[in-house]
């Protein structure tokens, strides 16, 4: 597999070295093609030096409010994206008692850099929007049961506080758990201009990192949107970068759009049986 990512990464090289003959007057596909030449030399240099898996088993669960909300709440939309959190506690006391690992985007890096070993059962927890209901509700439970979680947060968010959490929430956060970006105000990358799109990806990680003293490579993207001209700017700053497609798998050639699985107020732990027994 790896070498065959390096003859289709040397055939992409020789097809845009020829194109850029070609082309030598268009400014804007010369730019376009030299960077797609640095993504490809790039993979090859990694194809060639990674010693980690190609693949691993490690289902990326996706959570939003972690609060009670009624299943009669008048906003469904509320209700739809909230989980109660003595569920969550359910969800943790099955990880503790089955040896399941919760890992952090640093930790996978180093899986797949062969620098550290996958662990027999693994899961990674990842909480879009950075809600308050996460700072109150969800660190005490994780930090009880010594436990990780992948906090997104949309960085202009942190410092308006309330619905979301604050900068001293955040802060705190960060000591014990891990802070990935959700981008700078959480739009339809899409649909964005150039311009706005570095701004979302790379402001948004220059905040959170000096607020939070963490290294933030994980990128979620708002929505799970993303498309080529998105990823190619998530790979500028960003180790990994997460939708919202649905998968349990992580392949090493696939860090721009991994997979996760949406919980629902109603997912219980015979869920987790069948993800991980
Ligand atoms: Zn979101």
């Amino acid at each position: 597999m790896k070498l065959l990512t390096l003859a289709l990464g040397l055939a992409v090289l020789f097809l845009f070295s020829g194109c850029s003959e070609k082309n030598a007057l268009d400014k804007d596909s010369v730019i376009e093609e030299s960077s797609e030449v640095t993504n490809s030399l790039r993979e090859i240099q990694e194809a060639l030096t990674s010693t980690g898996p190609e693949e691993a088993y490690i289902p990326i669960l996706m959570f939003h409010h972690i609060e009670p909300i009624p299943a009669d709440h008048p906003d469904q939309v509320f209700y739809g994206l909230s989980f109660a959190p003595e569920k969550l506690e359910g969800f943790l006391q099955y990880f503790q008692e089955n040896n399941i690992k919760t890992l952090t985007f640093e930790d996978l890096t180093n899986i797949f850099d062969g620098q550290m070993p996958l662990p027999e059962k693994s899961v990674m927890l990842t909480f879009d929007d950075g809600y308050t209901n996460n700072y109150n509700l969800a660190r005490p439970l994780l930090e009880k049961y010594n436990m990780v979680g992948n906090f997104a947060l949309i960085s202009e968010k942190v410092p308006e506080g309330g619905f979301h959490m604050n900068e001293a929430q955040a802060k705190e956060l960060a000591k014990t758990q891990h802070i990935c970006s959700h981008t700078a105000t959480h739009p339809n990358l899409n649909e964005v201009s150039q311009t706005q799109l570095l701004s979302e990806l790379k402001d948004s990680q220059i905040y959170l990192q000096s607020l939070t003293g963490q290294d933030v490579k994980c990128l979620v993207y708002p929505a799970g949107k993303n498309n080529e001209a998105v990823r190619a700017i998530a790979k500028e700053y960003y180790e990994w970068a997460r939708t919202t497609a649905g998968g349990k798998t992580i392949y090493a050639n696939q860090k721009y759009t991994l997979p996760t699985v949406r919980i629902f107020p109603t997912t219980g732990v015979e869920s987790l049986k069948t993800w991980f027994e």
